[in-house]
């Protein structure tokens, strides 16, 4: 039996968006890899946000932290000091904190900086974005200081 020219097609489709998927990956992990450099201009930062997703932002983070390097790309400043805790007690809120993600932070700043910028990365599967509406990133300290 001959195969249906539609079925042609969606096999054709199906292949395609394998490619798709597949250039998508091959960018983001290039994109990680170009922000575990010291010196990042921010609006290359900016403007490669897009070609990743949150799980990739950790990645950035982890590596960051692996090479003992802020885990803000945006900052320069190296890790030092590190505590080995896990966590934190603080006496006056009389609260004990898990630091394991502030760890990988030079400061408080970088830390709430790079969570800012976490939260307006996009989850949804990169190879489906071109449907959607890229939102324009944002640095936390672009208000001004
Ligand atoms: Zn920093």
């Amino acid at each position: 039996m001959k195969k249906s020219d539609r079925h042609r097609l969606s096999d054709e489709q199906l292949l395609k968006a394998v490619q798709k998927k597949k250039e998508c990956n091959a960018k983001a992990q290039a994109v990680v890899e170009s922000f575990l450099e010291k010196n990042i201009e921010k609006d290359y930062f900016l403007s490669q946000l897009n070609n990743i997703n949150q799980c990739h932002y950790d990645d950035v983070v982890d590596e960051r932290n692996i090479l003992m390097l802020c885990g803000y790309p945006l900052c320069r400043k190296e890790l030092e000091n590190v505590p080995t805790k896990k966590y934190q007690i603080s006496t006056t809120k009389n609260k004990v904190y898990d630091i394991t993600d502030r760890k990988k932070f030079c400061s408080s700043t970088c830390f709430k900086a790079s969570e800012f910028i976490k939260s307006q990365i996009l989850v949804s599967p990169l190879w489906l974005r071109q449907c959607e509406i890229i939102p324009e990133f944002k640095l936390l300290d672009e208000k001004g200081d």
